[in-house]
């Protein structure tokens, strides 16, 4: 039968044992803090889940089974208001399913993410300002209807130190990145690990964008070029280049080359003496006292008993809705209205990668290298910072932002025996016909290249999370409902970008350039994505954003959380984890300053 079991008082919770969570578990651990960490699922076991599974492509790819299982909590979806949503219940593939479930056990997404890297630009940072500023309320308010923009809190420049400081412990591999990213320039500061070799469409991308005078840089990745000893004693060992770490499956990775928690911070704070890990630990509730401090948290464990953990702080690391959901079931923050566009927790959710509304394809011919999928997850490319953000004029035109074009990847992603971008498998997909179909896949002399140059996804009133009214998860609490959809601010942006992307590749030697057609309307959203932010915004404002630059909770002063669902605004590469290392290290500063000094930091 279960029981109630109560622990007693530490300095600091921390809930979820991710990214942005080890981050803060091993900065509080060190400084001395007895720490807790809580995990709903299990601590991997290096050697026997990684080293013996990782091949299992069914297993993963399609069974996801280092996610969570949706059996147990997922959300529900709708585009709008109107319409009646439903829970999410199976990981499909590709953009007409649900590629992306949750974390599941220490190192949470990113134990199979694809390791994709890159500093948000100084405009991500401040776009409503920049952009008023620069264009006009006018022009913004017919670029995005409707638009929920609000600045960071803190500037690029401010960010800065914070970056260093996690892109050296994490272990991110680049150079600097040209003109367009201040603070690579001219100082002597570069990504701590050179790229991985590139490849040959990498070469051919480089050259030609060089000469259409943008400013190429190579793709940064955290899947380590190079063995390396992080600020916290933790070894990292070289990526051994086999290829598993990305495309639809993303595998795990065994020899912890790819950079998650597991491999970078959790190590060192369970060693530090001051932190305890608990795994098959799901958290359900945050307790408030009048003054809506948090007194303690609440999980079950694998019995099914409920504990009651107290603490001085709390982090929330959950990651996306899962903050946002905990809030709301807890009574912490102020809920958003749709109806009257007020209140904070729940509003400004976006989706980060936008879909490939406007293809550009063509065919490299004998550019050298094979099929095979071998290489690293996402090295070996190029990418320019052009066509993204305000780094080209928009007066006139009717969208904010850009695209972000990068082409070389490895192949990698383990052997994709299994047709992954399709409901139904078809003939051509698997059995004979698809066999058959190898030997010219592996050992091509043509190699197709294409860019989707959809624009950012900026917030809108119209899109919310907040508690679905009809379905629960396996504990009876109200699961959290996402009512998102796709702006025509990301349709505008391929329309004017494609032909620019059609000139990157004819540059390139490419044949066959071809661009899908100008498209007219934004396509619906049926899924959640790894990359969603807004909904629990950090900002200067308590009546837009639920916590101030310290990542800190503007209703309960003992309550911090960073994730990409803290971030007022982003752009639209894949590489959203690499801003929320940067402000893993801020909260961590506010808990710290929090614990000597208690009370409102800002
Ligand atoms: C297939 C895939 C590919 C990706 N590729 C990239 C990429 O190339 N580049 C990039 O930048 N990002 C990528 N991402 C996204 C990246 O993995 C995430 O942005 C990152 O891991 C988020 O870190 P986090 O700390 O916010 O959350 P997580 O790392 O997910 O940590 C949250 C933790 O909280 C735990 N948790 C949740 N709810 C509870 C609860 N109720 N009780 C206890 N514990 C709980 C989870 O189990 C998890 O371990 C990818 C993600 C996926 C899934
Ligand atoms: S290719 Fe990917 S999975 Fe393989 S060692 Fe390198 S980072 Fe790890």
């Amino acid at each position: 039968m279960s029981q109630t079991i109560n622990h007693s008082s530490v300095d600091v919770v921390v809930l979820g044992m991710g990214v942005t969570s080890g981050t803060v578990a091993v900065e509080l651990a060190k400084a001395g803090y007895k720490v807790v960490g809580l995990e709903r699922g299990p601590h991997w076991d290096f050697a026997s889940d990684f080293f013996y599974t990782k091949y299992d492509e069914w297993g993963i790819g399609f069974m996801r089974k280092f996610d969570i299982n949706l059996a147990i909590t997922t959300a529900t979806l709708r585009n709008n208001s109107n319409q009646f949503a439903l829970p999410v219940r199976r990981n499909t593939i590709g953009y007409s399913g649900q590629i992306i479930s949750e974390g599941w056990g220490v190192g949470g997404m990113a134990q199979h993410y694809g390791g994709v890297m890159g500093r948000y630009g100084p405009w991500v940072y401040q776009t409503y300002s920049d952009t008023v500023s620069k264009y006009g309320l006018g022009f913004l308010n017919n670029a995005v209807p409707h638009q929920d923009i609000i600045d960071w809190p803190m500037t690029y420049e401010e960010y800065m130190p914070y970056y260093e400081q996690w892109e050296k412990m994490w272990g991110v591999c680049g150079t600097n990145e040209g003109p367009l990213l201040p603070g690579f320039t001219d100082s002597n500061y570069s990504y701590p690990l050179p790229p991985p070799p590139f490849t040959p469409v990498g070469t051919a991308f480089k050259n030609a964008t060089e000469a259409l005078g943008y400013s190429p840089f190579p793709g940064p990745i955290a899947l380590a070029s190079q063995s390396f000893v992080n600020a916290y004693g933790v070894g990292v060992q070289q990526c051994m280049y086999d290829g598993w770490c990305a495309g639809p499956c993303n595998y795990t990775c065994e020899t912890g080359a790819k950079a998650n928690s597991d491999f970078r911070t959790v190590p060192a704070a369970i060693s530090s003496g001051n932190f305890e890990l608990r795994t098959n630990s799901y958290v359900f509730r945050l307790d408030t006292d009048s003054s809506g401090k948090i007194i303690d948290v609440r999980y079950y464990d694998e019995q099914g008993n409920v504990n009651i953990q107290p603490g001085t702080v709390f982090f929330n690391g959950l990651w996306g809705f899962n903050i946002v959901k905990l809030m709301l079931n807890s009574g912490v923050g102020t809920p958003y209205k749709p109806t009257t566009a007020t209140g904070s927790l729940g509003r400004g959710i976006a989706m980060g990668v936008p879909p490939p509304v406007r293809t550009v394809t063509g065919i490299l011919e004998n550019i050298g290298g094979n099929g095979y999928p071998c290489g690293n997850g996402y090295g070996g490319a190029y990418a320019i910072r052009d066509l993204c953000d305000d780094n080209f004029d928009h007066t006139g035109l009717d969208f904010i932002g850009g695209a972000f074009p990068e082409a070389g990847f490895y192949p990698g992603g383990g052997p994709n025996n299994f047709a992954f971008y399709a409901d139904q498998p078809t003939p051509a997909m698997i059995g004979s016909t698809f066999k058959a179909s190898l030997k010219d896949a592996f050992l091509p002399t043509k190699t197709l290249a294409a860019f989707a140059p959809s624009g950012v996804s900026p917030p809108v009133t119209d899109w919310y999370v907040d508690l679905d009214p009809h379905y629960t998860d396996r504990y009876g609490d109200p699961l959290p409902r996402l009512t998102i959809d796709w702006t025509m601010n990301g349709v505008n942006c391929a329309n004017y970008l494609a032909p620019k992307c059609a000139d990157i590749l004819t540059k390139m030697g490419a044949t066959n350039v071809q661009t899908t057609p100008t498209v007219t309307t934004a396509s619906h959203n049926p899924a959640w994505q790894a990359h969603m932010r807004g909904g629990a915004r950090i900002g200067s404002d308590p009546a837009t954003s639920v916590f101030n630059k310290w990542q800190q909770c503007w209703t309960s002063q003992n309550l911090f959380s960073a994730g990409e669902i803290c971030k007022p605004m982003g752009d639209n590469t894949t590489a959203g984890t690499h801003p929320i290392g940067p402000m893993s290290y801020v909260a961590a500063e506010g808990v710290k300053n929090y614990l000597k000094s208690p009370g409102p930091l800002v």
